[in-house]
């Protein structure tokens, strides 16, 4: 307690600040793959069924490759049967809508992934239309895009599906609560809203063109950047004690940039610069956030390991509602 007449002394603040709680994206992953390859083994041993995710990767894009490896490798772990498809980057859209109409005829194949980026002459809304709506476990085909807008149950895009289940799983409260998402794009921005407002919250979609960005976003219990900028969203942009969930993926090579953005962390990060190259960053600045969150993810370890999760549990969905269970 204060005595009559004392002001606290602000280093004092700072000392006894604390630093925001880190939301593990790690734990909340792997209890949804329990939970998967539970039921996996009951649809096999209940109906004689595997399902079948197929991943089709087109081109050498090093990110798609790394990210297809791990969804193969996640499905087998999980005891899914999976199959991975690389094309060849010169690849017509044509010859991809036809091997998609064939994956779409296979009864034995329950979902059908196209890893995107696609190379730009291939025309990619074409190929997302092409998937069986009932098969297509990105959740990208306006049929589901539709369903998930009207509130019904449906195949919803992976990186949102994860975002609500870390919520949920950690006891953020949803139903009631501001909160703010910056980026509107289909995979991320757009989709998520629609979770969150089927959970009750009060939703509030910001982009390149809001105004005065920071005097919305301040408002928001619950504050998703999807951005694509290293560090965007600072500490002037977060209500103190907010729930910051930072989606982006960025790469920082700069060990001055990290130095500025990493705060304590940023020895750890220079050492990792130094040995691979670069260091990920979200679209948060994580020292800020720190300062002002109750809770963030961190980047990597966060939203990132949960997409997998989620393409999972909707590869699994798809094969029991293609089985009418
Ligand atoms: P997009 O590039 O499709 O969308 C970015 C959004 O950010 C757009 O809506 C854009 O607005 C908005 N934006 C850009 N600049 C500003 C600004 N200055 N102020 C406010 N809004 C801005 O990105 P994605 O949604 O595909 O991805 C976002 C990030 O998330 C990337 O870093 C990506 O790598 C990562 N990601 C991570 C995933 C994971 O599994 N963790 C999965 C998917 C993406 P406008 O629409 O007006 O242009």
């Amino acid at each position: 307690m204060l005595g009559f007449g004392e002001t606290m002394n602000p280093m004092k603040i700072e000392c006894e600040k604390k630093r925001a709680q880190l939301l593990d994206g790690a734990r909340v992953a792997e209890e949804i793959k329990r939970e998967v390859a539970e039921d996996i083994e009951r649809l096999k041993r209940e109906h004689g069924a595997v399902p079948c995710l197929v991943v089709v990767r087109v081109g050498e894009d090093p990110a798609s490759r790394v990210y297809v490896r791990n969804k193969v490798r996640t499905s087998e772990a999980l005891g899914l049967r999976s199959e991975h498809r690389a094309l060849k980057a010169e690849t017509t859209t044509e010859e991809l809508l036809n091997l998609i109409e064939g994956l779409n005829a296979r009864d034995d194949v329950d979902g059908i992934l196209v890893q995107l980026p696609l190379p730009k002459e291939i025309d990619e809304r074409r190929v997302i239309e092409a998937i069986d709506p009932a098969k297509d476990v990105d959740g990208f085909h306006p049929i589901n895009v539709g369903r998930l807008s009207l509130g019904q149950e449906t195949l919803a895009p992976c990186t949102p599906v994860g975002i609500i289940e870390l919520l949920e799983r950690n006891a953020i409260t949803i139903s009631g609560a501001n909160s703010c998402i910056v980026g509107r794009s289909q995979i991320v921005g757009r989709p998520v809203a629609q979770l969150l407002l089927q959970r009750d919250a009060t939703v509030i979609i910001c982009h390149s063109r809001t105004r005065d960005l920071s005097s919305i976003t301040r408002q928001a219990d619950v504050l998703i950047a999807a951005i694509g900028r290293p560090g965007f969203i600072k500490g002037e942009h977060i209500k103190p004690g907010a729930t910051v969930i930072d989606v982006g993926i960025n790469r920082v090579t700069d060990e001055a940039q990290a130095r500025e953005l990493f705060g304590e962390e940023a020895e750890k990060r220079i050492e990792i610069i130094r040995a691979r190259g670069y260091t990920l960053v979200g679209d948060v600045h994580p020292a800020e956030a720190d300062q002002v969150a109750g809770r963030r993810t961190p980047v990597p370890g966060g939203v990132g390991l949960l997409t997998v999760a989620a393409l999972m549990r909707n590869t699994l969905k798809a094969a029991r509602w293609r089985r009418g269970l």
